[in-house]
């Protein structure tokens, strides 16, 4: 059961910054064209329609936009700042639609709950009891350019679910009964109806869990869970790239009932440098020699990721252009090591004095160069 959520400026093809004007006109357009009146047995156009209009109940409430806002920026989206799996081990999770999130759910309370029926109603629907292993969470993050060549420390701030200590996840206040949820009657969903289709979803009630404990417990309030940051120190391997992961078993959440906790899986995003790009493990750079380092050849010393810098030998007569290799300097990655590349760009007096361009001339003729 996927526990992603649906991008609604996706969905009415807005940016996220769109004046309420413009969605308004962008969600008439969409609507008009998806019309189950215009589309008859068309069921992709209906699903279509459908995301369209909780899109736009969403966009079009300034309270529910803002609520909704705060929820992407937290990252419940996939967006940079990290996403989760529900319990689906593996690459592919991200940007999976379709799942746990309407304009019901939203209705439901405040931040919290929001989070709350994003990420655990499909958890606790058809979870059956015991201990489970607990859900793999995935996360992006931005390493800068030399932790991600040489490897290093990073501190990674993860918001986890947990079952509630109190009550063990139960939601009720221990030691006392739990009863049959009186607005599903027991099942865990309901169906609500939205202009004639009908959409299925876990009860908001009793989270979906078909029972409602008599009374709450305090620290939950009910919801069998509670949620709150954990700080992760992981060790960066040297060699990592764009794209690369890096598991961390027994890091994700912890298991419902007592069971194992799932795995903390990385993808690192390397922040652009300056002076450095790289080609596998190979650096490349540019630096600016002048004229006479360029006819008469000169040593220049050039930075290298590891501080100080090495002194480069250019020889006499070097072309704009001209590439040089600093053997072994560039990224280490498993016992391998590349190299960094210098290309130097020969940079013309921008002025001469008189006296100067005189003398220039007198070498151009003595050279034979036309001019
Ligand atoms: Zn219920
Ligand atoms: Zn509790």
């Amino acid at each position: 059961m996927s526990t992603q959520t649906k991008d609604f400026y996706r969905i009415l093809g807005v940016p996220e910054s769109a004046a309420a004007d413009e969605i308004k006109k962008s969600y008439r357009k969409l609507a008009k064209q998806y019309h189950p009146d215009a589309n008859q047995n068309d069921a992709s156009a209906a699903e279509r329609f459908k995301e369209i209009s909780e899109a736009y109940s969403v966009l079009s409430d300034d309270e529910k936009r803002k609520q909704y806002d705060r929820m992407r920026k937290l990252g419940a989206f996939g967006g940079l700042g990290g996403y989760r799996q529900g319990g689906r081990p593996g690459p592919g999770g991200r940007g999976a639609e379709g799942g746990g999130f309407t304009v019901d759910d939203l209705d439901i309370g405040g931040l919290g709950d929001i989070f709350g029926s994003i990420f655990d109603f499909g958890k606790r629907r058809g979870r059956p009891a015991g201990p489970q292993r607990g859900d793999n969470i995935e996360y992006q993050v931005e390493i800068p350019f030399r932790t991600a060549l040489r490897g290093g420390t990073i501190t990674v701030t993860l918001p986890v679910t947990e079952d509630c200590p109190a009550c063990g996840g139960t939601g009720g206040k221990p030691g006392t009964p739990v009863n049959t949820c009186p607005e599903c009657k027991g099942a865990g969903t309901i169906t609500f109806g939205q202009g004639g289709f009908g959409v299925t979803r876990p009860c908001p009630n009793c989270y979906g869990r078909g029972k409602v404990p008599a009374e709450p417990c305090a620290t939950c309030h009910g919801e069998g869970q509670v949620r709150h940051e954990r700080t992760v120190n992981v060790a960066v391997p040297p060699g990592v790239d764009n794209g690369s992961k890096l598991r961390l078993s027994g890091q994700g959440e912890k298991g419902p009932g007592g069971g194992p906790p799932g795995d903390l899986v990385l993808t690192f995003r390397v922040q652009p440098d300056r002076f450095f790009t790289r080609d596998g493990l190979d650096l490349h750079c540019e630096v600016h020699i002048n004229l006479a380092q360029a006819v008469l050849g000169s040593k220049i010393r050039v930075r290298t990721v590891d501080s100080k810098g090495v002194v480069l030998k250019i020889p006499p007569g070097t072309q704009y252009g001209r590439r040089f290799r600093i053997k072994g300097y560039g990224v280490e990655k498993a016992g391998r090591r590349g190299d960094q590349y210098v290309r130097v760009l020969v940079d013309s007096p921008e002025s001469l004095t008189e006296e100067q361009r005189k003398q220039f001339e007198e070498f151009a003729e003595a050279a034979g160069l036309k001019h």
